[in-house]
């Protein structure tokens, strides 16, 4: 039998994948629902990272789609002087998806999957210590490295993307405004000075209503937060395996972390199965990644208001972005030269921060190494 702890969508595509080969598993959520962090607010499956396209990404880890999932191409994306740059793209961006408790949200989806695959969920069970056999752990951001802020709001407004660069509202992140069929998504995503997030969600949402025509009704707050720690390979263990972000898997560029968290899923799975090294498993399909992430992150925290809109205007005159974005993503002898300078500039972020302490026994903190090796590790 296979415990999973937590229920998100790392854990869920384990759970999904395990069960369906004959597998027990056990989902243990702290929570009486899945993704009760999440409001009903949009997020993207980003699809410029690899060839395979997002639907056949998740086709290729055994997910089906019955939840809302829809292709989006065309948006509208403004520099700090708010003139409006329109990108070309070959094919779809990102496919958008809902988050939470509502029947159409990613996470229903998984959920019904896991069930009718078999998985049994125990809810309102939060797991403190690790005492099972063979326990994945996808419990979700440890830290913040990456803080959102928003609102999510009914509206007339026919679909639509724009996305949004300056410092003065997002620093060193981007705010996002994201319509379907009624519902909309507006959100600031900061890298720095998370203190005064309010105060950049309020700059932002004046500035969307400048340059955006759209009527808001019920609006209801939300915000977030992710982390991207790079401590999850140190801890080679093949009982309890680490998913998604509670390994600190996570887009560091933009915090696009979805495809990470199901890909880690799917992978815990295929090492439980096929006795293959999880670690193994993740440094070659995401270790790779991650590092070069965070490349692009430190390339692009030091772009500034400037920098923005160059790429804005060179991205402009692009027949086609997705091949730009994706060979941004590309491993190259380049990004590792900037991903050894860029683990030095985010040192702190790349260990955990909630537990420095030494000799704790909890699973995160890299100072119990040696208790997470030999004996029982603590969730907290
Ligand atoms: C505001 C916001 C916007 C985002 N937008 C995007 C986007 O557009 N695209 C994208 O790809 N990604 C986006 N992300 C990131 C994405 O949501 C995460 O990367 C993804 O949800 C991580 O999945 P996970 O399974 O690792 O963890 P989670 O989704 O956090 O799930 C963890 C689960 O574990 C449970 N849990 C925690 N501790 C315990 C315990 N001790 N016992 C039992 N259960 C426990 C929690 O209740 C939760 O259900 C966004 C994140 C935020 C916050």
């Amino acid at each position: 039998m296979v415990h999973i702890i937590g229920a998100g969508p790392a854990s869920l595509v384990a759970g999904i994948n395990l069960a369906k080969r004959g597998v027990e598993v056990v989902i243990h959520e702290q929570k009486s629902e899945v993704a009760s962090r999440f409001n009903g607010d949009f997020q993207g499956i980003e699809n410029w990272s690899t060839d395979m396209d997002a639907l056949e990404f998740l086709s290729s880890i055994g997910i089906s789609i019955n939840f809302l999932c829809e292709p989006y191409s065309i948006g509208h994306y403004y520099g700090p002087n708010l003139r409006k740059h329109e990108l070309k793209t070959s094919r779809t961006l990102f496919y958008l998806v809902k988050r939470g408790t509502a029947p159409d949200s990613i996470d229903q989806g998984l959920k019904k999957q896991a069930i009718d695959s078999g998985v049994t969920i125990k809810w309102n069970d939060k797991i403190e210590k690790i005492s099972y056999p063979i326990t994945i752990v996808g419990t979700g951001p440890r830290a913040a490295d990456v803080v959102a802020k928003g609102i999510i709001f009914k509206t007339s407004h026919p679909d639509a993307c724009y996305g949004f660069l300056d410092n003065r509202i997002a620093p060193k992140g981007y705010a996002y405004l994201l319509v379907n069929k009624g519902d909309a998504t507006f959100a600031t995503v900061l890298y720095e000075d998370f203190p005064k997030t309010n105060d950049y969600f309020l700059k932002a949402y004046e500035i969307m209503k400048r340059v955006v025509d759209i009527e808001i009704n019920e609006p209801k707050e939300f915000g977030g937060y992710g982390n991207f720690v790079l401590n999850h390979n140190s801890r080679n263990r093949s009982d309890v395996l680490l998913v998604g972000e509670a390994a600190g898997f996570q887009d560091a560029l933009w915090g696009f972390g979805l495809r990470y968290a199901m890909l880690s899923g799917y992978l815990a799975a295929k090492s439980i199965l096929t006795g293959t090294s999880y670690f193994q498993l993740c440094k070659e399909e995401i270790r790779p990644r991650m590092e070069t992430s965070l490349a692009n992150r430190w390339l692009f925290a030091h772009l500034g208001n400037f920098g923005y809109g160059r790429i804005l205007n060179y991205l402009t005159g692009h027949k086609d972005i997705i091949g730009l974005l994706r060979r941004q993503h590309e491993p190259t002898r380049f990004k590792r030269l900037v991903f050894q300078l860029a683990k030095k500039w985010y040192h702190t972020r790349l260990i955990n921060k909630e537990c420095m302490h030494q000799n704790c026994d909890c699973i995160w903190c890299r100072h119990c190494k040696e208790n997470y090796k030999s004996g029982e590790v603590l969730l907290r």
